[in-house]
């Protein structure tokens, strides 16, 4: 078999699994100007309380520090976008959250994958799916299926930015894909949509500031200036993703572990009032909102404004 036709089979099966996209990337030193652009953010503190993010610099250079004869990065999308949207008039969760735990579900997808490579040749692989230090996105522009925008989202062209990215960091030498030469141009819709702010000029958000990362990372009081500009936001933030023109034609995921859990669809403003822990373990076990936890779930809701849901 040749390389071209073990590249070409790993693809058609990422896409039969599932995925959107699917490309490779040579595994090297991540761009300096790229890790720079880190190290100030990391400096001027805008990753807000995520200490987390400021470990392992040495993995975050090159991914290597992972696996270390890695020789590739193959790197794959997968739609979140919903077939609906939970009822307009209840508290809204970000759609990423709807479903399923994406965490599992690309874990399951990835190890299939996996299991495909090494059926084809020896290798050793190691799967991420935001469960390592590593710049999912910056790698995604380097397997060529999409750029990053300024409202820092990965965007694949014709078919938008809500999508979950992994990886599979394999020993396996493959053929690195083109990456894509496009770019947001002048458009500035997500900046001057955003609610706080958060997005600067250079596509850098300020976690502090943003509504996303304060409603499901933060574990202390959200500031004023975020319960001000909730809206009716209770878990996440989709604003700077809704406005943006290649979010125009977005088709819904097929993946139906990632469709709306029926109980998130009833969770109305009153109904949240009365949610007790158990129901909250109950409803949430198996999806991303457990990250937020019970108490910061009804700290957003004790934060919403009553009259929005009259
Ligand atoms: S998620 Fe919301 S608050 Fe955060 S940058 Fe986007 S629009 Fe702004
Ligand atoms: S809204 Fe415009 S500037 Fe923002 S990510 Fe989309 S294309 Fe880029």
């Amino acid at each position: 078999m040749t390389h071209c036709d073990i590249d070409n089979l790993i693809h058609d099966e990422a896409l039969r699994l599932g995925f959107s996209a699917c490309g490779f990337a040579s595994v090297e030193d991540v761009d300096a100007r790229v890790y720079t652009h880190w190290q100030r953010w990391i400096e001027q503190g805008k990753h807000a309380d995520m200490q987390y993010m400021e470990r392992h610099c040495d993995i975050r250079r090159n991914p290597q520090g992972l696996l270390p004869q890695a020789r590739t990065v193959i790197s794959v999308a997968l739609n979140y976008s919903p077939p609906e949207m939970l009822p307009r008039e209840h508290p809204q969760f970000a759609r990423y959250a709807y479903g399923e735990d994406y965490h599992t579900i690309m874990r399951d997808l990835l190890q299939q994958l996996v299991q495909f490579i090494q059926s084809l040749s020896p290798c050793d692989c190691r799967i991420c799916c935001d469960t390592a230090p590593i710049f999912e996105r910056y790698w995604a522009t380097k397997a060529g299926i999409g750029f990053i925008g300024r409202n820092s989202q990965l965007i694949i062209p014709h078919q938008g930015s809500y999508f979950f990215i992994g990886e599979i960091l394999t020993t396996l030498a493959l053929t690195p894909s083109t990456p894509l030469n496009i770019n947001c141009g002048s458009c500035r819709r997500c900046i001057d949509a955003c609610p706080m702010s958060a997005i600067a000029d250079d596509g850098s958000i300020d976690a502090r500031r943003c509504i996303s990362c304060q409603t499901i990372e933060n574990r202390g009081e959200l500031p004023k200036t975020v319960t001000e500009q909730l809206g009716r936001r209770i878990y996440g933030c989709d604003t700077c993703q809704e406005v943006c023109p290649h979010n125009r034609h977005t088709q819904p995921t097929a993946i139906k572990r990632l469709f709306p859990l029926p109980q998130l669809k009833e969770l109305s403003y009153d109904r949240l009032k009365n949610l007790s822990k158990e129901e909250f373990d109950t409803i949430f076990r198996h999806s991303a909102v457990k990250r937020a936890k019970y108490a910061g779930l009804m700290r957003n809701w004790s934060a919403l404004n009553p009259e929005l849901f009259e």
